[in-house]
């Protein structure tokens, strides 16, 4: 490999590429140094850190840097050299300091732990990740004496990491959305080639390039842990690897001079440089931290809108709540337009938007949203048919947009602890009683009676939605009574019989005339006799009776939650389940017609 900067660093590590600047990026633990050099001007410069700065992020603010300091984390401003902290990590274990880290491939900054202490060096160093709102989570992998080799396979659904010291490389599957880990595996033992793993990166082919500290070479292992390649460095400690350059096909290696003798410098005088090779295989850019806001316009200012989607949107640092258009309605301090086409063409900043509209115009907003290349929340019903769901799964596929279906009572605080405890059990039957009265909870909105506008079932899907997820997929509807007022178009009241998953009965019984005590209840039986209930829509989880579970109730928030972590991960939810249930109830069920309703 060729010198590419003669830096002569102490312990030069966290090489990576910028693809917006051009330039390669490097850090000098012990000398408190970040550098940048840009190969097309062959200009190298350095910032002065005000402690050890042990590994760094991009963001995508081209002018800030997410660093991880020995003691924790901050925010670096190239323009003004402003440096703004975000964090200490572990102060309670003073002898250990950060080392290793990077961004998943959705955004956040996952780094481990380095203990400074020698004989013994323990294992005490945690991994953590530092999320898109900027809470730090302590990761379920074992400590590390020297944590390193941090990266992520090109999906995302696989995490690198490794011990220094114990020697293996170690994965773990990697829930892109979530977050979440599966349990660790080793990628390559200990032994396998010379030396000890430092830092890595992931080529566009998922192959893993390990800087192997101690043994003068970068190795290449395949996806399955085969060692592909090995490339000979003129120095002994290669720190770290990175794949770049304009044609991102440069692989660039850092090196340190740390703990060598004048003999062996004299031997290797170019330790502690920067060195660079051309490949034949290609890298991915660099993930970037999330630091701007997701800029979202609310389609619809009506009672949901008000009630729920502004006050979600106000309260989540993630988001901004930009503009908002609707027919007639205003709120005061809210631009707002007519129209779609109005406010995204008085607001192209507008990156997603969220259509609170009813049922009936929300697929042609949708479609239009998406076509401008928009992420779009749908509120429930996510479409007024099983066809236009299926249209905007795929327009939003083809245009690499995330579409959300906010079944919002799927967020409500007993619907996974209700799913875990089904989950340990076999499932008799279950009974849901969702009773409410529609002059109160729907005063003026015609549209519920209109064709489109589901009747009961508006209400109803709510429960359908949570049957889904406890069930873990879609029903079969057996029979339905539908009783509709002689003057509307949708019904009143509903009873469906249903059969879910294993031949677990199910019946429905929705009622928009509920005068008093106003019920949305699921009984769940279980073939041991035992019963669970979800009350109030889900606040409230009952078992054998008994109040297991009572939590104020953050459906919105939690959603929002969910579409943020969505849009990061460019994934869709829109589950149709709940819809294709009220569907299926109108081609099988009988249809009564009932007294007229007036409201
Ligand atoms: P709503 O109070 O009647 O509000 C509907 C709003 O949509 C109105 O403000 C109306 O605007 C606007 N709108 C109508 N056509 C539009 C168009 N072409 N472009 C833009 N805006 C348009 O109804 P809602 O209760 O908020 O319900 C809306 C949706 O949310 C329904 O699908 C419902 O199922 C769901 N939802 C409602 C609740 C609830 O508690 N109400 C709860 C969960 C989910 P103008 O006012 O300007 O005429």
């Amino acid at each position: 490999m060729q010198l590419l900067v003669d830096g002569q660093d102490t312990l030069g590590e966290c090489v990576l590429w910028c693809d917006r600047t051009q330039r390669v990026l490097w850090t000098d633990i012990q000398r408190s140094v970040l550098y940048a050099h840009t190969p097309a001007s062959g200009e190298t410069r350095s910032w002065p850190m005000p402690e050890r700065l042990c590994c760094f992020a991009l963001t995508d603010d081209d002018q800030r840097l997410l660093l991880g300091l020995a003691s924790g984390l901050a925010l670096f401003d190239f323009a003004s050299g402003e440096l703004t902290r975000i964090c200490a990590v572990a102060p309670e274990q003073p002898g250990t300091r950060l080392n290793d880290g990077r961004c998943d491939r959705q955004g956040r900054f996952v780094f481990g732990m380095f203990n400074e202490a020698d004989n013994p060096k323990e294992a005490i160093g945690a991994f953590y990740r530092l999320n898109a709102d900027l809470t730090l989570e302590r990761l379920p992998l074992p400590p590390a004496a020297i944590a390193n080799s941090i990266c992520f396979s090109p999906d995302g659904r696989t995490m690198y990491f490794t011990d220094s010291q114990d020697g293996a490389i170690r994965c773990c599957d990697y829930d892109p959305l979530t977050g979440a880990l599966g349990p660790h595996r080793v990628f390559v033992a200990a032994g396998v080639v010379g030396g000890e793993p430092d830092g890595s990166t992931i080529d566009a082919q998922g192959c893993l390039w390990n800087a192997r500290w101690g043994a003068s070479q970068v190795v290449r292992f395949t996806p399955d842990g085969k060692v592909e390649r090995v490339l000979a460095l003129p120095v002994p400690q290669p720190s770290c690897a990175a794949i770049g350059g304009p044609g991102l096909d440069t692989l660039f290696v850092t090196s340190a001079r740390k703990e060598m003798s004048a003999t062996r410098l004299d031997a290797a005088p170019q330790s502690g440089g920067l060195f660079a090779q051309q490949l034949d295989v290609r890298g991915l850019p660099e993930s970037r931290f999330r630091l701007s806001t997701l800029k979202i316009g609310l389609v619809g200012l009506g009672k949901i809108a008000l009630d729920q989607h502004i006050p979600a949107i106000r309260n989540n640092r993630q988001l901004e709540l930009v503009a908002a258009c609707s027919p007639r309605s205003t709120v005061d301090g809210l631009a707002v337009y007519r129209s779609l086409d109005e406010m995204l063409q008085a607001h192209p900043e507008i990156e997603a938007v969220a259509i609170c509209t009813p049922p009936q115009v929300r697929q042609a907003i949708a479609e239009a949203a998406i076509a401008a290349g928009r992420h779009v929340f749908l509120e429930k019903p996510p479409a007024a048919t099983l066809g236009e769901g299926d249209a905007l799964q795929a327009l939003a596929a083809a245009r690499g947009v995330t579409v959300l279906a906010g079944w919002h009572s799927r967020f409500a605080p007993g619907v996974e602890p209700a799913r875990d405890w089904m989950a340990a059990r076999s499932i008799a039957s279950i009974r849901i009683e969702w009773r409410e009265n529609v002059r109160q909870w729907h005063p003026g909105q015609r549209w519920i009676f209109e064709p489109g506008g589901m009747g009961v079932f508006d209400p109803g899907i709510n429960s359908l939605s949570i049957l889904t997820r406890l069930l873990g997929g879609g029903v079969v509807v057996q029979g339905a009574e539908l009783r509709v007022p002689a003057n509307c178009n949708e019904p009143i009241q509903a009873e469906l019989r249903m059969q879910g998953g294993a031949g677990v009965a199910v019946e429905a019984h929705f009622d928009f005339l509920q005068e008093g005590v106003q019920t949305w209840s699921i009984h769940v039986a279980a073939a041991s006799g035992e019963t669970m209930a979800l009350h109030m829509g889900g606040k409230v989880m009952e078992v054998d009776g008994k109040v297991v579970l009572d939590e104020p109730e953050r459906e919105y928030p939690r959603m929002y939650e969910h579409f943020a972590r969505l849009v990061a991960a460019r994934q869709s939810d829109l589950d149709m389940a709940p819809l294709r249930a009220v569907a299926d109830a109108r081609l099988v069920g009988k249809h009564v017609t009932v007294a007229p309703f007036v409201e």
